[in-house]
Parts: C-alpha cells; sequence; structure tokens
C-alpha cells in the first residue's frame, strides 16, 4: 500500500489525517495515478543492462510489487474524485498515457472508482495521450459502440493532431512523437460515422471538445471548473495546466519549461491569490532540461509562487522517493512552503 500518511490535509481550513478511502465518500479526493516521465520507471536500461553497482531506484522494482513502491512511477496522469453538492461522485481524468491500462487495474479497484466521466488534455504528446485507444476498457460494452461517449476536453493544436490534418514539428528530449505514416494518431477515435462497407470494431467513444479562445476560457467538466494554464513545454510548444476547485484552489501543472508571465501571476500568492496546492513538474533531481522543469528551478519556481503546499509530478529514476523527501520536508522548513514528492496511489482528500 502507497505510503498514504503524506496525504496529510483534507481541507483548506482544517489539517486532519487522511481518512481511509471508504470512510470519507462524502469528500472530493485527488488520487495520483502517475507520477513519471515519459518512459516510466524503472528505466528499463536499468534492468536489462544494470550499472555497476545497480541502479538502486529501478532494481528496486524486482523485489517490491509497484502497489508497495513509491520509486514505481507510470505515466504523469490525476484522476480527480469529485464529490457534487448533491453528493453524487463525478470522475475526471488528466491525461491517458502510456501506462494508463496498469493505473487502471492498480489504483481503479483499490479506490472503487467505477468509471471515468470525462477527459482533459494537457497536451497530444505519447505520454499524455497514448493510452486512449484503452478508455474502452472503463466504458460499458457495446458491440456496436451504441454508448454515451465521454467527453474529452483539448486544444485546437492537439486535436489537430489526432486528426492528422498537420504534421508537427519534431523535437528532441524525453517527449516522445509516434506518427503514423499519415502523420495521424487516433484517426479511428476521431472519426465520427463509418464508411460505406466499413465494418463496425469497437473503440473507445469520445466527444472531443475543443478549449475556446486560443487556450484562455474556463470550461466545466463533469460539473467542476477548469481555467487552463498555458506554459512554456520546450520554448516551441504551448502545453496547458489547469486551476480548479473553489473551497480549494488547485493548479496541475505536469509539463513545463517556463511559465509566461500571466499564468504565473494566475497563480502566485502575490497574483491571482495563494494556491492550497500545486502539482508541478519536476524532471531530474540536478541540472536543467530544455522542455521540463528539473529540481533546482522547480524549487526556484515555488519560491515565487508561494503555494501553501506542493507535490512534484513527472520524475526520472533520479529520484529516490524516500530519501528525496527527507530533504524537501527540510526545504519546506526552511522556505516555509510544505513540498514532498507525490507517488503513484497517493490519494488527497480535498474539498473541491
Ligand atoms: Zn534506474
Ligand atoms: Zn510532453
Amino acid at each position: 500500500m502507497a505510503d498514504l500518511n503524506l496525504t496529510q490535509n483534507g481541507t483548506c481550513s482544517s489539517p486532519s489525517p487522511t481518512p481511509a478511502a471508504s470512510d470519507d465518500h462524502g469528500q472530493s479526493a485527488l488520487i495520483f495515478l502517475g507520477t513519471g516521465c515519459s518512459s516510466a520507471v524503472p528505466n528499463a536500461m536499468c534492468l536489462i543492462q544494470p550499472s555497476d553497482p545497480p541502479c538502486a531506484v529501478c532494481s528496486q522494482s524486482l523485489s517490491v510489487p509497484p502497489e508497495k513502491n513509491p520509486n514505481y512511477r507510470c505515466n504523469t496522469s490525476l484522476l480527480i474524485d469529485y464529490c457534487r453538492s448533491d453528493g453524487n461522485h463525478s470522475y475526471v481524468l488528466i491525461d491517458v498515457g502510456k501506462t494508463f491500462r496498469e493505473q487502471v487495474l492498480r489504483w481503479f479497484p483499490l479506490y472503487k472508482i467505477p468509471r471515468v466521466d470525462s477527459i482533459v488534455l494537457t497536451h497530444e504528446h505519447a505520454d499524455a495521450v497514448l493510452g486512449l485507444d484503452d478508455i474502452r476498457a472503463v466504458q460499458p460494452f457495446s458491440p456496436t459502440n451504441d454508448i454515451n461517449p465521454t467527453p474529452i476536453y483539448l486544444t485546437q493544436f492537439s486535436m489537430e493532431r489526432f486528426k492528422g490534418s498537420h504534421l508537427i514539428k519534431m523535437h528532441l528530449a524525453n517527449c516522445f512523437h509516434i506518427f503514423l505514416t499519415t502523420g495521424m494518431k487516433f484517426p479511428y477515435l476521431v472519426q465520427k460515422k463509418l464508411k460505406e462497407g466499413q465494418e463496425v470494431r469497437r473503440v473507445a467513444q469520445l466527444e472531443w471538445k475543443i478549449i475556446e479562445g486560443n487556450y484562455e476560457k474556463p470550461f466545466v467538466a463533469s460539473g467542476l471548473k477548469f481555467i487552463p494554464l498555458p506554459v512554456i513545454h520546450g520554448e516551441d510548444y504551448i502545453c496547458l495546466g489547469f486551476l480548479f476547485g473553489e473551497k480549494c484552489r488547485v493548479a496541475y501543472i505536469s509539463d513545463v519549461s517556463r511559465f509566461p508571465e500571466s499564468t504565473e501571476y494566475v497563480i502566485s500568492k502575490d497574483g491571482g491569490g495563494q494556491l492550497d496546492l500545486l502539482m508541478l513538474d519536476t524532471l531530474y533531481k540536478t541540472g536543467s532540461h530544455n522542455v521540463h522543469l528539473c529540481l533546482p528551478q522547480t524549487l526556484e519556481a515555488l519560491k515565487r509562487i508561494r503555494p501553501k503546499r506542493a507535490l512534484l509530478i513527472g520524475m526520472t529514476h533520479g529520484f529516490d522517493h524516500h530519501k528525496d523527501n527527507e530533504f524537501l520536508t527540510e526545504w519546506s522548513r526552511r522556505e516555509g512552503i510544505q513540498v514532498q514528492l507525490a507517488h503513484d496511489g497517493l490519494r488527497v482528500p480535498i474539498d473541491l
């Protein structure tokens, strides 16, 4: 079981120990389905061609099962279990990466997540979308695809890449781009009607919803309002983070190398108001990277933004969960901002 004692404060005003999932059905929660980089952790090379001595973080996966191993990190993704005012729950999924099926099998039964009501995409890189084919696994069965489609919110830019009407400029670094020869990612998930003579095949049913107003227009997914937060993810690419929650102010920014001034203002204590929780990208423990923040830049950003609490996501095998959280506990004490690495399966009860 994941170390849920990290979850701490369930509400914005009154810290309380984390209740068990079954005890707080009347409250919203954030469930970290994945907290790793695009190639996920363990890094395959550390296991198939081990160094001498072997990588301690990755070799842990050979002896500790993933659900007990905070150093086992699938592609970064968040499930928002949103408890509406009438007590009914909606389940909003942010990003559907290459490891989506594994994440569903591991965490949905444990936390009694029965379905996905809507999907929100930060961008269209492989580690954010290549699990979309498996969305059918969390949809009702119909051999004729006659079911209510799941709404999926994305930018026009991402939509064009799904449809394949543009070829994207390749860029390097650890977000892969995978293209079919036509340049399309998911032509069969975008297609509305069958062509003449085309057989019915069971595929995920999605209702594509474009985030309007050049990324900036808020939208409502399954009753929860999201404010898009455009960020630079490599200087040639804009990715979205999201601000949500009315009781607690929460921001999720999974892929960022630089904050535009307007976005940083909205989420800063000295600007739009202090966040109760910021989930923020950190790729490597040291150094820097062209399309992601690494720990030194992440901590600098936290000192500027000053959320009450931050949970870091998107880590490579360079991070050793417990060891690095000890360092972050010290840092938190010094700086007055509570910061920890998140881990797969972490569940944070929160009022939204
Ligand atoms: Zn490793
Ligand atoms: Zn990316």
